[in-house]
């Protein structure tokens, strides 16, 4: 095996019985010797140091045909660490975590959007680097990346990011080449998606997240641990269906895309428009305004209101009748509507979906979506290292 004989040439006894274990499941130190070819004495050795160390637990299953029962062993979470990553617009998040998924260390940084891609993902390579020499865990062994946009069947290519103007970006060569672990590339909001479906025991099918920002994405991900896979592109496309015949001019070049309806940006211009420049003050929630203004009574803000609100039910349905997720999660700017314009939202979710999902649909805000990025990103390094 290759990989084993290269964790053998640098002398690392430690790497080659974590990596033996994960392949292998809970062994015992003489199956670990016949797998590896080392003798006894030397994973002897090795192993009380990484048992005294943390990184392997003595389990407790015997196996009975040596005659006397042998100790397993197995990996404790914390000999496992990967990185996290987020690209959103302007800023690089990123985070360590242990097999569990738990964010140990967590750091952003500013980049410019005008600045090309090989750039920032130099400043990525630099940011991982800085996060992980100051860590005291265990090695890094790899990295995953969440962007904003498509990317290829194998995870290695970002293929078209709008807000940013990437286009087939080699993300996961051009950081590999830099780090010298694997890397991998992943739609963003898949990853939130993934994050959520890991931690949250009530969901038994799967999670559609829709998270609506400076654009609109869709992650939908199956619940418990490796089984995710990835899916054709589409979840990054759904902002670009058209919802308005002959309605605005979107960035992608189309008419009338959900998210020219209901993104940000378009939002917030559309607002300006009617007048109201008052409610867009960055400190508040843009949707908080509009309700405010709307419960006055305001026509402009009351058709902009249910525009945005139809607008994201119709296409959350239509989530729902496919994918048939037992949790749909609304993640940015949809997250912190008040408690009425999700209310709204379910009721008008509930009567477009097919009346066999009707009565166990549930709709929550999801709440630090960028760090569930991250963990989703630390999760995905996990799942195609064979950590988890
Ligand atoms: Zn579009």
């Amino acid at each position: 095996m290759a990989t084993l004989s290269r964790d053998l040439e640098r002398g690392s006894y430690e790497a080659v019985l974590l990596r033996t274990l994960r392949e292998s499941g809970p062994a015992s130190r003489t199956r670990i010797g016949e797998i590896t070819g080392l003798s006894a004495a030397t994973i002897s050795k090795a192993v009380s140091a990484m048992v005294d160390k943390g990184l392997l637990r003595e389990g407790a299953v015997a196996e009975p045909r040596m005659g006397r029962p042998a100790v397993t062993l197995v990996p404790a979470p914390e000999a496992v660490t990967v990185c996290g990553v987020q690209i959103e617009y302007g800023t690089i998040r990123l985070g360590l975590t242990d097999a569990e998924s738990r964010i140990r260390t967590l750091r952003t940084a500013p980049f410019d959007v005008t600045a090309p891609p090989s750039e920032v993902l130099d400043l990525v390579a630099t940011e991982v680097r800085r996060l992980v020499d100051a860590d005291t865990g265990a090695p890094c062994v790899g990295v995953a990346v969440g962007i904003p946009g498509a990317v290829d069947e194998n995870r290695r290519i970002n293929r078209l990011t709008i807000n940013l103007g990437w286009r087939d970006v080699p993300v996961a060569e051009h950081l590999e080449r830099l780090l010298g672990v694997p890397v991998v590339v992943d739609h963003h909001v898949r990853l939130m998606a993934l994050a959520e479906a890991r931690l949250d025991d009530r969901v038994r099918s799967g999670i559609a997240y829709l998270y609506v920002r400076r654009g609109v994405g869709l992650g939908v991900a199956p619940a418990g641990r490796g089984r995710y896979a990835v899916g054709p592109a589409g979840e990054a496309y759904l902002g670009h269906t058209r919802v308005v015949e002959d309605g605005e001019l979107c960035r992608c070049g189309a008419r009338g895309c959900l998210e020219t309806v209901v993104a940000e940006p378009y939002l917030r211009a559309r607002l300006e428009r009617a007048g109201h420049a008052d409610v867009l003050r960055a400190d508040r929630p843009v949707l908080e305004g509009l309700r405010r203004l709307a419960a006055q009574g305001d026509p402009a803000a009351v058709e902009i209101e249910t525009d945005v609100v139809r607008n994201l039910a119709g296409a959350l349905a239509t989530v729902v009748n496919l994918f048939t997720p037992d949790l749909v999660l609304v993640g940015g700017m949809v997250a912190e509507a008040p408690e009425a314009t999700i209310t709204r939202m379910r009721e008008l979710i509930r009567e477009r979906i097919f009346p066999l999902l009707r009565e166990d649909f549930r709709l929550e805000p999801a709440h630090r979506s960028e760090e569930a990025s991250v963990r989703g990103a630390a999760t995905l390094a996990l799942e195609v290292s064979h950590f988890s």
